[in-house]
């Protein structure tokens, strides 16, 4: 993979005001545009750019963005930042996967995907997990890659760009992950159209396979010894809520004999949990009938592999408010999980989101059985545990239901959070056992 390097582009340099580097220096990977004296040479949206203190020593290198209060996101430090190029994408691409080798969940099971190409060639497969071969490969500033999501399922690779720059930068980046992985992946997907800011872009972005293609036929995977179909193609996001995965143990861990409503299911992934593990009945709650239908889809693939009734689960396309106002039975349920989608994209939206999740969870406790449990989630970043916890007292209180914690909880390692960086925690979720 060493071929001769082409020449770096020429960069422009921002120099931040005096006194601001202190931010870059401690290895946060946003400046801001208040912090910026000026810019020398010229950049677009979009560029590889230096950031040097008020003094000129360099303090790193990121992808620039004039619009918006976040101008430079950083993905190299210090004197010796490098601009990006084929070797450096791979670089990080390799860390990253190195990480999630070592978390168990990539790499190393020669049982599992070993074919006689990957010998001769000395290729590691892409997962050394016999119960998971889903996982989160790059998750932005935990990875050092600022605006880069990717996704893997199986032998496919789902890349989503967050920032103009990792959308220019994702040809580059699909060669990348091809020399990381080599024969384990067999496609990679652009999932970047809903997410990048198009603004600045010539053309708007389509969705697409920058490596392989689709085979048009359902694709399977594994999470901890489950079966799940993924469509990147037709479904939200990546494909699947992979941040879940530890949270729908433990879940398992609750669920036998127990009567489960799963709201916000999306594809079904607390309820094919929690049917395997024996709840007595699941419900599954969520507003898109793909997600239903996917669903449902799961629920019968775990039910063919463990031998279970899948009479145990019904599922329902509706708004989950409109499900809790009219409900199917006057039964109540003994657990009930409520993962809604983020209510608060900015901080101007977080008050109106408290809101919302007091609202939620207030319904949420209503349908709960007395000694029921309730896992409540927010993926809402700028909802901090503090402030969700807050909305899910509050809720408590104006329901009358004594609660106590069992589990505070969080998104899974391969979603880390740079301890520099600690805007990119975002999932937050608590068990409560309910009087
Ligand atoms: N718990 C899921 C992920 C949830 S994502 C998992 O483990 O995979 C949020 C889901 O909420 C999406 O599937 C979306 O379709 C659904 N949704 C959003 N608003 C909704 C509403 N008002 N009522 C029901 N479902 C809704």
């Amino acid at each position: 993979m060493s071929e001769a390097l082409p020449a770096p582009a020429p960069a422009a340099t921002i120099i931040l005001k005096p006194g601001k580097d202190q931010s870059p220096r401690r290895r946060h990977p946003w400046v801001f545009s208040g912090a910026i004296a000026r810019l020398l040479g010229a950049a677009v949206e979009g560029d590889a750019v230096r950031v040097e203190d008020s003094r000129g020593e360099l303090l790193g290198t990121g992808h620039y963005s004039p619009g918006g209060s976040i101008a430079v996101r950083l993905f190299d430090f210090g004197p010796a930042a490098q601009l990006p190029s084929p070797a450096f994408w791979e670089e990080k691409l390799r860390q990253a996967y190195q990480l999630r080798r070592s978390l168990g969940l990539a790499g190393g099971n020669e049982q599992l995907l070993k074919s006689p190409s990957q010998e001769a060639n000395n290729q590691q497969p892409a997962t050394n997990n016999q119960n998971t071969n889903v996982y989160r490969l790059t998750h932005a500033e935990g990875d050092g890659l600022p605006g880069l999501i990717i996704d893997v399922y199986g032998d496919v690779a789902v890349l989503q760009a967050h920032s103009v720059g990792m959308y220019r930068a994702r040809h580059e980046l699909a060669t990348a992950l091809q020399a990381v992985l080599g024969n384990a992946l067999r496609a990679v997907y652009d999932k970047s159209a809903e997410t990048v800011p198009a603004a600045a872009l010539a053309e708007a972005p389509r969705n697409g396979y920058l490596l392989g293609a689709g085979t048009g036929a359902e694709h399977r995977v594994v999470e901890n010894g489950h079966a799940f179909v993924v469509d990147w193609e037709t479904g939200q996001k990546t494909g699947f809520f992979i941040d879940q995965r530890d949270n729908r143990a433990l879940l398992a861990r609750y669920a036998p004999g127990r009567r489960v409503l799963n709201t916000f299911g999306y594809t079904g992934g607390f309820s094919v949990y929690a049917l395997t593990a024996g709840a007595a009945l699941v419900h599954s709650v969520d507003a898109s009938k793909r997600a239903i239908e996917l669903t449902e889809r799961n629920v019968a693939l775990s039910a063919e592999a463990d031998a279970f009734e899948a009479g145990r689960h019904a599922a329902f396309a509706q708004d989950v408010q409109h499900f809790f106002k009219n409900p199917v039975s006057e039964e109540l349920y003994d657990l009930i999980i409520l993962d809604p989608p983020a209510y608060a994209k900015h901080l101007s939206a977080r008050h109106n989101a408290l809101m919302g999740y007091k609202r939620l969870n207030m319904s949420g406790l209503k349908h709960l059985a007395p000694g029921g449990l309730l896992f409540t989630f927010s993926c809402s970043q700028v909802v901090s545990p503090e402030l969700f916890e807050g909305a899910v007292l509050a809720a408590a209180i104006e329901a009358g239901r004594p609660a106590r914690i069992l589990h505070r909880l969080t998104q899974p390692a391969d979603h880390p959070v740079s301890l520099f960086h600690p805007e990119g925690a975002y999932l937050k979720g608590l068990v409560l056992a309910v009087e």
